[in-house]
């Protein structure tokens, strides 16, 4: 696991040519498959003409992993989809734009669930990715491949979160992830499953390198309406934040112990409440009907004609049509198409989506009425440490692990996970939100966690 200032030791004494070359060594060895797509190429390029002192930035030299649904000019972006396998973007995201203007070094797509829907990895076209801490598990997921490949495979990486695609990697591979304030980083270039909920974040081995790839990537950027033109520097303070713990977010006795006893250690140095949030037994349903109906309009386009995957001419434009989305979208896009689809019919809109849309409001306003009382709130981040691949099959089980990281997107605030503990050798993750824009408090207090506590 190599952190920003490791690698810059490095790169000191040694070539950042023979330093990427030996990354993909172990990457083309490994057995995790946290990578879709390597950028070989380029990267050995980029680390040759900073070897020559080309390269200038705050990222400059820095080995970065891009999720495969983030578009790279150039670079097959394929969501993990036989629909979009083929597909090499006409442009970068803007995320991407900013890595490059800091001198990054992106050296490859990382895999993720199908269209960033799903808890595992397990939806992806390209297979499962496995978790670092023992290979018959699942690394988690959308962002699965970011969070493996953190262990030794890259430096930094970028994920999204719909519901919880950062930080469910991060916990179950025992990395750092944050979830940003929706309209902090520009999502123009993510392909989008669920737009009202996603951000783009940064995933790493540290709390400082979380906070140098967000200020990279945080900004204005008029291309997504949703950005709030608002940049982020950060500032560590020393403040003893009143902290809350939410009763309503549990997990798995096993997980709580672990959880608990970082809630004991807090009390002796800060202000710890509990919490009750009312409106999130209902948030996980609300999630999911808000999730697939978003994503049932966004995964229209892909109709074989513009492009992803296309056949020969069929007779009629319906055949054609349901042939290609039949073959190019794996069996869980297509339970989500279907029951958004559903949600959103005239005569059901009232009784599912805009309940949902109503259900989120009330998880708005729990959450800003704890934070007139409290700095921040935490919980552990997912309800048990990663399982085995295949154990989960029944898709509502899965929805299910989510409990704890949608309500977060419903609201739009910003939260982090950070590894607090093992459970039988498997880490543990610990959620720590703030409210919006107030990513600054959450990485201060999650520092003064690490430097005091040596977690
Ligand atoms: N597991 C959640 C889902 O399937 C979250 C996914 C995500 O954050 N992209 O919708």
């Amino acid at each position: 696991m190599i952190t920003v200032k490791e690698w810059r030791e490095r790169l000191e004494s040694e070539r950042c040519y023979d330093l990427i070359l030996e990354l993909f060594e172990r990457i083309e060895r490994s057995k995790l498959n946290a990578f879709i797509t390597l950028n070989k190429y380029e990267a050995l390029r980029l680390a040759e003409d900073y070897d020559r002192g080309k390269i200038n930035g705050k990222l400059a030299g820095i080995p970065v992993a891009v999720k495969d649904n983030i578009c790279t000019k150039g670079l097959r972006t394929t969501c993990a989809s036989k629909m979009l396998q083929n597909f090499i973007p006409p442009y970068d995201a803007h995320v991407v734009e900013r890595l490059r203007e800091e001198g990054a070094i992106i050296i490859g797509k990382t895999n993720m669930d199908e269209f960033a829907m799903g808890t595992t990895t397990e939806t992806s076209y390209f297979g499962v990715v496995k978790n670092p801490y023992d290979l018959e598990r699942v690394a988690g997921g959308s962002s699965g491949g970011s969070g493996a490949c953190l262990h030794n495979e890259s430096v930094l990486a970028l994920g999204s979160d719909t519901g919880g695609s950062i930080r469910c990697p991060a916990s179950f591979c025992g990395v750092y992830g944050l979830k940003p304030t929706y309209g902090l980083v520009s999502r123009y270039g993510l392909i989008p499953y669920a737009n009202s909920l996603e951000q783009i974040g940064p995933m790493a081995n540290s709390i400082e390198d979380l906070a140098l790839l967000l200020e990279v990537i945080a900004g204005k950027d008029e291309r997504d309406s949703t950005n709030a033109g608002i940049n982020f520097r950060f500032n560590p303070e020393s403040r003893r934040y009143k902290i809350g713990v939410v009763k309503e977010m549990n997990a798995r006795d096993d997980v709580m112990e672990v959880f608990n006893e970082i809630v004991e250690v807090l009390r002796g140095e800060y202000e710890v409440v509990e919490v009750s949030l009312s409106s999130l037994k209902y948030a996980l349903p609300a999630y999911y009907i808000i999730a697939m109906s978003e994503a049932s309009s966004n995964l229209a386009r892909y109709d074989g004609v513009r492009y992803g995957h296309a056949l020969e001419r069929l007779d009629s434009w319906t055949k054609y049509f349901s042939k290609v989305r039949a073959e190019g979208f794996g069996e869980e896009v297509k339970r989500r198409i279907m029951l958004g689809t559903y949600a959103l019919s005239a005569g059901y809109y009232g009784r599912y989506y805009l309940k949902a849309l109503r259900v989120r409001t009330l998880v708005k306003n729990d959450f800003q009425r704890a934070f007139k009382y409290c700095d921040l709130l935490i919980s552990p981040t997912m309800p048990t440490p990663a399982f085995k691949i295949g154990e989960i099959q029944d898709p509502l089980t899965m929805y299910k692990m989510d409990v704890n990281t949608v309500p977060v997107n419903l609201a739009g605030i910003p939260a982090l996970s950070m590894p607090i503990g093992f459970v039988k050798g498997l880490p543990v993750g610990l959620q720590v939100m703030g409210n919006y824009f107030e990513e600054n408090k959450i990485l201060s207090f999650a520092l003064q966690l690490v430097r005091s506590y040596e977690i």
